[in-house]
């Protein structure tokens, strides 16, 4: 039987990099077995799901590569893959619960539900302990509904029952008896939970993988007596490690962006983000750091989750993402670059030509794109003079100074507004010849004379981008 996975948001937010890896799994497991990755809108939270963020989660995962079979957008044989489009569905499972005297009206207060929870936690009496599920009200709850009284259904527990699966990703595991009450399943306002509906849709949907995160472990045990009371066949569950942050905690905004919207206008690439996702709680069975996801189409399988907690590091997400960086042709690298960058900076004032050897010369000192911009910002703007040690040195050399008043002469004259790679070498080779600079003086020399720097990208390649404007404001300074 080929393999059918869904990735089941809510669309209260937007996509959590937590989610993004989740689909990404879900995609690939279905890619590298032949089955199908469904995505299902679960927005039974009317007042916390919008369209906008629907729509928002949809774009990103397009953003991402992580493309789905079946889904509210590309419809499938299931559909539909919203759940407020699904109701009557579940209305006709409460109904049949009902009947079956596996559920029931539930008409208490919320104060009497306070003091039952209080209760629960304090004298660990059962957390529900009223009247209703008990079969001798069961006419008197059908003729107050009947006579237009709105209220909650429960799925009547059977508290000397326990559970268990064989978890994907924690092998197996037991949930005793007691552990949970009477939990609703449909809501005063005629609206589904989402234990009862994710269960309902999981079978309608012939799910029989459910990947998902660690926090819905505890879910489960609702879920099973879901299955169990309407007969379904359970999928098998792999409940994925969380994320945390280096303090430990689960990772959270405090740690920094969390949603993949936040990651895609920082300038990483989708590929980098999906890659660096995936081995959080997966590992490459080559131990590959590097990868794209149509490589993993060949290699993927569910045996190599990791159970414990994976820390979120954006260090190595930069790293990957200048792994990928350097996979890109020039004109991926040009196109990326064209899109992220502002449109009103730097890179975008100069024509393709420039454009194309400033990224070539950049390429090996960034992470991220957006790091381009900067660094033009820094060459262009920054007419500066580092001061440090190594500057400290350089200025002492009876060398700097000489380069540094020759060159003023010689930029002066230029009469274009950049310096040519040919201006450039005549001018080395001037200073080595005629004035008899070598080595580290020369080259040292002309890198902290044109740039203010002791270091950075190839200077051949990099005289020649810079406005001329900039390179004499620091030969200046070195030449007083
Ligand atoms: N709607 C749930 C969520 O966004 C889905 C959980 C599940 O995959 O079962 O967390």
């Amino acid at each position: 039987m080929s393999i059918r996975v869904r990735f089941a948001p809510s669309p209260t937010g937007y996509l959590h990099i937590g989610g993004a890896r989740t689909a990404f799994y879900c995609h690939v497991l279905a890619k590298a077995t032949g089955g199908k990755y469904i995505l299902r809108i679960e927005d039974t939270d009317l007042e916390r799901s919008t369209k906008e963020y629907e729509q928002a989660m949809i774009d990103d995962l397009k953003w991402l590569g992580i493309t789905h079979d079946e889904g509210p957008d590309v419809g499938g044989e299931y559909a539909p893959y919203r759940q407020s489009e699904r109701l009557d569905l579940y209305q006709s499972f409460v109904d049949q619960l009902l009947e079956k005297g596996q559920a029931f009206y539930d008409f208490c207060s919320e104060a009497e539900l306070e003091q039952m929870s209080k209760d629960h936690i304090e004298k660990g009496t059962p957390a529900y302990t009223g009247k209703w599920r008990e079969q001798e009200h069961w006419d008197e709850a059908k003729k107050r509904v009947a006579a237009g009284e709105k209220t909650s259904v429960r799925f009547k527990v059977d508290p000397t029952k326990s559970y268990s699966i064989e978890d994907g990703v924690r092998g197996h595991v037991e949930f005793p008896a007691g552990m949970v009450g009477d939990f609703v399943i449909m809501r005063s306002n005629g609206l589904p939970t989402y234990n009862f509906c994710n269960v309902i849709d999981d079978n309608a949907h012939k799910i029989n993988h459910v990947l998902r995160a660690e926090e819905h472990l505890n879910n489960t045990v609702r879920q099973l007596m879901v299955y169990e009371a309407l007969g379904f066949e359970v999928p098998k569950f792999s409940h994925l490690s969380i994320m945390i942050g280096s303090d430990r905690q689960k990772l959270s905004k405090r740690h920094g962006a969390t949603s993949v919207n936040l990651y895609r206008e920082m300038g990483f690439l989708p590929e980098a983000l999906n890659n660096y996702l995936c081995l959080l709680g997966w590992s490459h069975p080559e131990e590959k750091s590097i990868f794209t996801k149509e490589d993993l189409y060949q290699v993927f399988d569910d045996t190599r989750f990791n159970k414990s907690p994976a820390m979120y590091d954006i260090e190595k997400l930069k790293w990957t993402n200048s792994q990928h960086l350097r996979e890109l042709s020039e004109d991926e690298l040009l196109a990326h670059a064209k899109e992220v960058l502002p449109s009103d900076g730097l890179f975008h004032s100069h024509n393709e030509e420039w454009q194309r050897a400033c990224l070539s010369l950049l390429l090996d000192k960034i992470q991220v794109i957006t790091e381009v911009e900067e660094l033009l910002v820094h060459y262009f703007n920054n007419t500066e003079i580092q001061d440090n040690d190594a500057s400290k040195e350089i200025m002492s050399w009876e060398t700097t100074p000489q380069i540094a008043t020759y060159l003023k002469e010689q930029i002066s004259n230029v009469s274009d507004e950049n310096v040519s790679a040919e201006q450039f070498n005549e001018w080395m080779d001037y200073c080595k010849k005629e004035l008899k600079i070598k080595g580290k003086p020369l080259f040292m020399g002309f890198r902290f004379c044109l740039t203010g720097q002791d270091h950075g990208p190839d200077l051949k390649q990099l005289i020649p981008l810079l406005p001329k404007k900039s390179l004499l404001e620091r030969v200046s300074k070195v030449s007083q």
